[in-house]
């Protein structure tokens, strides 16, 4: 059993919107194919990911390096002991070959596009789904439905607080009871009042959480933490610099509510420097990293081990990312909750329409792998990848 060609595309994000920082509007996700020797009703079984949302496709580093090192190794160096699958940890070494340690940036999401695709065609030659895989490989119970929150929130340039209200509100209608929104890209004082137009939608405020998406500087975290205290949102996420653990650890010992961060550390020892300088509280903070983003469930799974030796719970991550790949994931690995992106972010973002979101719960279908193929603006992508 052999993977005989590994096919690449950077896919446009449909996405015109923006947080205080990051406008999407020219945003590319890079959409890997792993084309096996293993035949199924004719037509080869394929493993297939992306390197999640949010940072760009990564079809240089997977060109130059890790797609050549892949298509190098001896085919039975990929195989699991017994031969019968495809090891994502062998995988994740033969292209990490001669890269030295640190400096996780956009590497990390490019060995998350091979990685995730090896988990993907691994279920596929099983004929299960990815969550049953990730469950069963890492010993987990999986729950049938997750709860999940709708991410949005965004700044618009008419009418922004009516239109803000609206997108909860679609939200709810679409079976949603727990939302996020931005703040950072207004004054402290616009972002109040956008926080309050919120709440009169949503309700209970610890049903609102609130992203900044690495904005501030320690005081201007602070000053916002005391603005907001006494709304008892649900949480505040990415107050400074992802690798500010000072920040983190200064805020938290003033802010009384929970605070999350995680989606822009990309690798082990960036989670290890969190949980030893951040001051996260048991219990408490939330944990975000994007698998898709960080090498993979093979690091990932790595990281969850760290956060659980230091004492925290694996319930306490929710994971960045909204589409199919984090859904599985966070199933397969009884995480805490997952995001959802509806109607943005496609073709990548949101779930497949057999993915049902009840009561604020999703639930991932029986579809084999990540069940990318049952997502109808991702389809026409996956065909013209594979020259369907
Ligand atoms: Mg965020």
């Amino acid at each position: 059993m052999r993977i005989v060609e590994v096919r690449e595309r950077a896919i446009p994000l449909q996405a015109n919107i923006k947080n205080s920082v990051v406008n999407f509007a020219e945003h590319t996700v890079s959409l890997v194919a792993l084309v096996s020797d293993v035949v199924r009703d004719g037509k080869p079984v394929v493993g297939l990911a992306f390197d999640s949302i949010g940072r760009f496709d990564q079809s240089g580093i997977l060109r130059s390096r890790f797609i050549p090192r892949l298509q190098a190794a001896e085919p039975a160096s990929l195989l699991t002991e017994d031969g019968t699958l495809f090891s994502p940890e062998k995988v994740l070494a033969t292209i990490m070959r001669n890269e030295k340690p640190g400096g996780h940036g956009d590497r990390a999401h490019a060995a998350a596009a091979i990685e995730l695709a090896v988990w993907d065609l691994n279920a596929k030659l099983l004929g299960i789904p990815a969550w049953q895989l990730i469950a069963r490989h890492f010993g987990v119970q999986p729950v049938d439905a997750m709860p999940v929150y709708a991410a949005g929130g965004y700044y618009y340039p008419e009418d922004n607080l009516g239109r803000l209200q609206d997108e909860m509100r679609q939200y709810q209608d679409l079976g949603y009871v727990r939302f996020k929104m931005k703040i950072g890209g207004a004054p402290l004082k616009e972002d109040v009042a956008r926080i309050e137009a919120a709440l009169k939608v949503v309700g209970d405020p610890r049903h609102l959480a609130v992203d900044a998406n690495g904005r501030f500087d320690t005081s201007t975290a602070i000053a916002y933490g005391r603005a907001m205290q006494d709304f008892g949102l649900r949480w505040y996420e990415e107050p400074g610099n992802p690798l500010d653990y000072a920040l983190m650890s200064e805020l938290g010992a003033v802010y009384p509510h929970r605070l999350a961060t995680g989606e822009n550390l990309f690798s082990v020892a960036d989670v290890e420097n969190l949980v030893r300088f951040g001051g996260m509280r048991e219990g408490l903070d939330y944990f975000q990293m994007d698998p898709g983003l960080s090498y993979g469930i093979t690091e990932f799974a790595r990281m969850v081990a760290v956060m659980e030796k230091h004492g925290y719970s694996r319930k306490e991550v929710h994971p960045h990312g909204g589409h199919m790949l984090a859904l599985h994931i966070v199933v397969g690995l009884g995480l805490g909750g997952s995001e959802a992106y509806p109607g943005v972010f496609s073709p990548f973002g949101g779930y497949t329409p057999g993915c049902r979101v009840v009561g604020g719960t999703v639930s991932p279908t029986q579809a084999p792998g990540f069940g990318l193929e049952e997502k109808p603006d991702l389809m026409p992508h996956i065909a013209d990848l594979l020259g369907r």
